[in-house]
C-alpha cells in the first residue's frame, strides 16, 4: 500500500513539469487566441460599419440631391435658403448625422454644420481629401474608434461621398460625420462572447489532447525508467545486478588516476543457507535486502554496490586508503551483527568480508579474484570477519586445486585407501570394532591427511561420492569381522545435504546384505547447527535403519548439553584433546574427562575415548568409568588385509 502510495506520487512528480508546460501553453495560447478574436471583431465590425457607412452616405447624397433641386448652387456658393436649410437639418436629425460638410469641385468647404448649427464658414478651407473623391469618383470612408482622451464619440464615421448633379456629373462632395458608438456597441455586445468562447474552446481542444499527450508520454517514460532500472539493478536488493556491476567497475578501474587505490571487497553472509533453510525463503529474501541497504548505507556516494548472485555482494570503492577502506569494513560488520527482524523473526548472523587494496595497473578481474581469495580465507578462519588478501592466499588457492585434482583422479582410478583403527574393550584390551578413516595418496606419493581433503571434498560435493565409497569398502571388510565387531564409519554433514542419504545407506546395506546393528555412524557438533527439524528427522531415519549413532570428536566444539538431550545419541566420543591436556596439566583434565564420562553415562550413552597414546592414559583411565579406548596405544589405523589377519582369540592388547 506504502509503495503503492510512493509510486503514485514518483508518477505525480515525474508528470508534474509536463503537465506545468501544458497549462502554461495554454494559457499563452489562450492569450494570443483571445487578443486575436478581438482585434478580428473589431476589424470585423469596423468593416461592417464602414460598409454600411458608404451605403449610408451614397443613400444620404442621393436623397439629398433629390430634396434638394439646386443642389449644385448650394455646393458652388454654400448658401442655403430656409427651406433648404430645413431639409438639411432633417436629414441630419434623420441620419443621426453630427457633422456635416459640402466641398465644391475645387475641394473647398463651402458649408457645414457643426453640432446641429448650419452655417456658411467665413474662411474657406480646402480638403485635399474632398478632391481627390471628386477625381475618383469614389467615395472615402474612415471608421474610428475614439481615443480616450477625446471627447468625440465613442465610434464614429467620416465620410466623403460624391454628389451629382441631375446630368449625373459629380457636383461637389458631400462630407458626413456620423456617430456609430450605438451601433458598434450593439454589434461588440453580439460578437464580444465570441471573443471569449473561442478562445475557451480552442484551449480546450489543445489541452485535453495535449494532456493526454503529456500523460501517455510520461507513462512511457516511466516504463522506459524501470525497464532500464530493471536492467541495471538486481530487483530484490536495489543493488546493481552482476553485469552493470562488472562494467561500472571496470569502468573505474579504466578511468582511475595515477597513483589511485581502488578497494574491492568481496562478501557473503554465514550460514546463510541455514538462514533460508530454516526462516524460509521469503524470510532469506528479506534479510538479503537488509543486507544490501547495510553495505549501500555504509559506503561513500562514489561507490559501488553489486549483488553477484546469491547472498555474494562485491563492493568497489574508488580512490580510497587502507584505513578508510578498514573503517567501512569495520563498520559493514558491526551492522551485520545486529539482529535482523521480519515478519515477528528474529535472527542474528554475520558476514564475512575479504578485501584487495587494488594497487595502480592491476586489472578488476585480479583484485576481485584477490577479494574472493580472502573471503575464502575469511569463512575458514571463524567468518564474521574482516581479511585482507595476501599472497599466500595464492599458494593455498594452488593447492586445494591440487587436492582437489588428486581427490578426482583418485575417485577415478580407485586409489583412495580405507583403514581401520580398532576401537577396544578397557577390561581385557579385545578389538570390539574398528573406526574407518579415510587416505588419499597423491600419484607422486604424497600423503595428503583427512583433515585437509576432507573440507575441500566438503566444499566441491565430492563428499557425497566418497562417503559412499568408503561406507561400501568399509563394510565389505567388515563382513569378514567376528559378528560380535562393530564398525564405525564417519558421515560429514555436507552428506546431510541430500535428502536422499538414508535410502542410499538403506540401499548399500541391503545389497551387501550387512547387519544393522553392527553399524555406528560418528557425527560432529556442525552438523547438529543446521535445520534442526530436518536434521533430527534423518538421524531418526538412520536410527530406524537399526544403526547406531555416536557423537565425534566431544568437547571441541561448543559442547551444547542441549544437542545432546535433543538428539539422543547412542555413543559419546571423547575428542583426544582432553589426553593432550592431560599430558600438561594432569589432575584438571583428568576431573574433565572424569565429568564427562559422568555426564555420559548419566544420559544412557556408551563414552569411546580417542587419543589413548601412552600407557599412562591408560592407567588413569582404570579409575574412570569408560566404555571404549582408541589410540594409537591400542592400535594405529591398518590397512582392510591386516585386519582380516587378526587372530581373534589372541587380540587383547592390554
Ligand atoms: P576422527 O573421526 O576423530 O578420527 C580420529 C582421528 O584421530 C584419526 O585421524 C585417527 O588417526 C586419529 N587418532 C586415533 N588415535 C590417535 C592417537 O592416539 N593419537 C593421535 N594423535 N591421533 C589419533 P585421521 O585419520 O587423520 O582423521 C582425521 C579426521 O578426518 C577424522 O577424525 C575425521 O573427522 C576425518 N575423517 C577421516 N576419514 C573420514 C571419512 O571417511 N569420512 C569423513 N567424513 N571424515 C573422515
Ligand atoms: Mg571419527
Ligand atoms: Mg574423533
Amino acid at each position: 500500500m506504502k509503495n503503492r502510495r510512493l509510486s503514485d506520487l514518483c508518477f505525480l512528480r515525474s508528470v508534474a513539469p509536463g503537465v506545468t508546460l501544458s497549462v502554461l501553453l495554454v494559457c499563452v495560447m489562450t492569450g494570443v487566441i483571445s487578443y486575436g478574436v478581438h482585434r478580428l471583431i473589431d476589424f470585423a465590425i469596423s468593416t461592417t460599419i464602414k460598409n454600411e457607412a458608404i451605403q449610408e452616405t451614397s443613400k444620404w447624397a442621393k436623397y439629398f440631391n433629390a430634396t434638394s433641386p439646386d443642389l449644385a448652387r448650394m455646393m458652388a456658393d454654400g448658401k442655403l435658403t430656409q427651406e433648404q436649410n430645413n431639409i438639411v437639418q432633417a436629414a441630419i436629425d434623420y441620419n443621426n448625422v453630427y457633422s456635416f460638410m459640402l466641398f465644391d469641385l475645387q475641394g473647398q468647404l463651402n458649408f457645414g454644420s457643426d453640432e446641429g448649427v448650419l452655417e456658411s464658414p467665413e474662411d474657406q478651407a480646402f480638403s485635399q481629401e474632398a478632391l481627390n473623391v471628386v477625381h475618383s469618383g469614389e467615395p472615402s470612408v474612415i471608421v474610428t474608434k475614439r481615443q480616450s482622451y477625446s471627447t468625440l464619440p465613442d465610434f464614429f464615421v467620416e465620410a466623403l461621398v460624391p454628389a451629382y448633379g441631375t446630368d449625373q456629373q459629380i457636383i461637389g462632395v458631400i462630407y458626413l460625420f456620423m456617430d456609430k458608438s450605438d451601433k458598434a456597441a450593439l454589434f461588440h455586445q453580439f460578437l464580444n462572447w465570441l471573443g471569449y468562447l473561442l478562445p475557451i474552446l480552442c484551449a480546450l481542444l489543445y489541452s485535453i489532447p495535449s494532456l493526454a499527450f503529456v500523460l501517455k508520454r510520461e507513462q512511457a517514460n516511466a516504463k522506459a525508467r524501470r525497464v532500464n532500472h530493471l536492467s541495471r539493478f538486481d530487483h530484490l536488493t536495489g543493488a546493481l545486478n552482476r553485469h552493470t556491476m562488472s562494467a561500472e567497475a571496470k569502468m573505474r578501474f579504466t578511468q582511475r588516476r595515477a597513483a589511485e587505490n581502488i578497494g574491492v571487497m568481496f562478501l557473503d553472509i554465514d550460514n546463510f543457507k541455514a538462514v533460508n533453510d530454516e526462516s524460509g525463503h521469503e524470510f532469506g529474501d528479506a534479510y538479503l535486502h537488509n543486507i544490501a541497504s547495510i553495505l549501500m548505507g555504509t559506503v561513500r556516494s562514489t561507490d559501488l554496490v553489486g549483488r553477484m548472485g546469491g547472498d555474494e555482494f562485491v563492493v568497489a570503492l574508488p580512490n580510497i586508503d587502507r584505513e578508510e577502506l578498514e573503517r567501512i569494513g569495520i563498520r559493514m560488520l558491526s551492522a551485520a551483527r545486529k539482529p535482523f527482524e521480519y515478519k515477528g523473526r528474529t535472527i542474528k548472523s554475520s558476514i564475512s568480508i575479504g578485501y584487495r587494496l587494488s594497487p595502480q595497473g592491476e586489472t578488476p578481474q585480479t583484485a576481485l579474484h584477490c577479494a574472493d581469495l580472502a573471503l575464502y580465507h575469511a569463512k575458514s578462519n571463524g567468518r564474521d570477519s574482516l581479511v585482507e588478501y595476501f599472497p599466500e592466499l595464492d599458494m593455498a588457492l594452488n593447492r586445494r586445486r591440487d587436492i582437489e585434482a588428486t581427490m578426482e583422479s583418485a575417485l577415478a582410478t580407485d586409489r583412495f585407501e580405507t583403514v581401520f583403527q580398532p576401537i577396544t574393550e578397557p577390561k581385557d584390551g579385545s578389538i570390539i570394532g574398528f573406526e574407518a578413516l579415510l587416505r588419499l595418496t597423491s600419484e607422486s606419493g604424497e600423503k595428503i591427511p583427512p583433515t585437509e581433503f576432507i573440507p575441500v571434498a566438503e566444499e566441491t560435493g565430492m563428499i557425497h561420492e566418497i562417503g559412499l565409497q568408503v561406507l561400501r569398502n568399509a563394510l565389505k571388510t567388515a563382513l569378514n569381522w567376528p559378528s560380535g565387531v562393530f564398525l564405525s564409519v564417519n558421515l560429514s554433514a555436507r552428506q546431510f545435504d541430500r535428502d536422499d542419504l538414508v535410502e542410499q545407506i538403506s540401499t548399500i546395506l541391503t545389497e551387501l546384505n550387512y547387519p544393522a546393528h553392527r553399524l555406528e555412524f560418528e557425527i560432529t557438533e556442525s552438523l547438529l547447527m543446521e535445520d534442526e527439524e530436518r536434521i533430527s528427522e534423518m538421524l531418526a531415519d538412520l536410527r530406524h535403519l537399526g544403526v547406531s549413532i555416536a557423537m565425534d570428536d566431544f568437547g571441541t566444539g561448543y559442547s551444547s548439553l542441549g544437542y545432546l538431550w535433543k538428539y539422543s545419541f547412542d555413543k559419546l566420543k571423547i575428542d583426544k584433546v582432553f589426553l593432550e591436556g592431560y599430558d600438561f596439566d594432569g589432575e584438571r583434565y583428568r576431573e574433565i574427562i572424569e565429568t564427562i564420562v559422568v555426564l555420559g553415562r548419566k544420559m544412557g550413552m556408551e563414552v569411546t575415548i580417542e587419543g589413548v597414546e601412552e600407557k599412562r592414559h591408560a592407567d588413569m583411565l582404570k579409575s574412570l568409568d569408560c566404555d571404549q579406548y582408541q589410540g594409537f596405544l591400542f592400535g594405529k589405523p591398518m590397512a582392510a588385509h591386516e585386519t582380516l589377519s587378526i587372530s581373534w582369540d589372541q587380540s587383547k592388547t592390554a
